[in-house]
């Protein structure tokens, strides 16, 4: 799943949850709230990273990671409850289509356009890549990813991949998990 294409049109399999998710509590890394959950591999990649980050002085605080499937019906019924279906279909992911499904996408920060002033979001976008994170949804580039530029949500797929999708993919990651799934 670690390159799996997972957007808008495109689901994981049915109720799918990763088998090596740990804790985020203990680790020393900065989050929003106790309970955050990622793989094994995301984990020790982002505690590398948030040690680069603490050189530099800079906080890498993680304000969203895994979320289960069910957690994901919940907010969409919460959503199209309050505010319809179509307008919840333009800020949330419908059930099985997150790529916080997979254990190996972070948020970091505020979750806002502010973010992108920040020192963490340029940090991130200087040095994301060597630690094998990838920004899912850069900027101007809704009609291809699904979604609007998110500064803040990045997704680990491996140090090889993320430095594919610099070098090759111009920093798109859907590109690139497009190009593997037509290998
Ligand atoms: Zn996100």
């Amino acid at each position: 799943m670690m390159l799996y294409r997972v957007d808008k049109i495109k689901s994981l399999p049915d109720r799918y949850a990763p088998e090596d998710l740990l804790p985020l509590d203990g680790t020393g890394l900065s989050v929003s709230r106790a309970g955050h959950r990622l793989r094994k591999a995301a984990l020790q990649a982002l505690i590398a990273m948030d040690a680069a980050a603490r050189s530099d002085r800079v906080t890498l605080l993680v304000s969203s990671s895994y979320r289960s499937y069910d957690y994901q019906v919940e907010v969409w019924d919460r959503g199209v409850k309050a505010d319809g279906e179509a307008e919840t279909a333009a800020s949330v992911a419908r059930p099985g289509h997150s790529q916080h499904q997979l254990g190996t996408a972070i948020d970091f920060g505020s979750i806002t356009d502010a973010f992108a002033d920040t020192k963490a979001a340029r940090w991130l976008e200087s040095n994301a890549e060597r630690f094998g994170f990838s920004l899912s949804y850069p900027k101007g580039m809704a009609s291809i990813t699904g979604y609007k530029w998110e500064s803040w949500h990045y997704r680990y797929i491996g140090k090889p991949a993320a430095a594919l999708v610099g070098r090759y993919f111009g920093g798109i990651q859907q590109y690139f998990l497009a190009f593997l799934e037509g290998l």
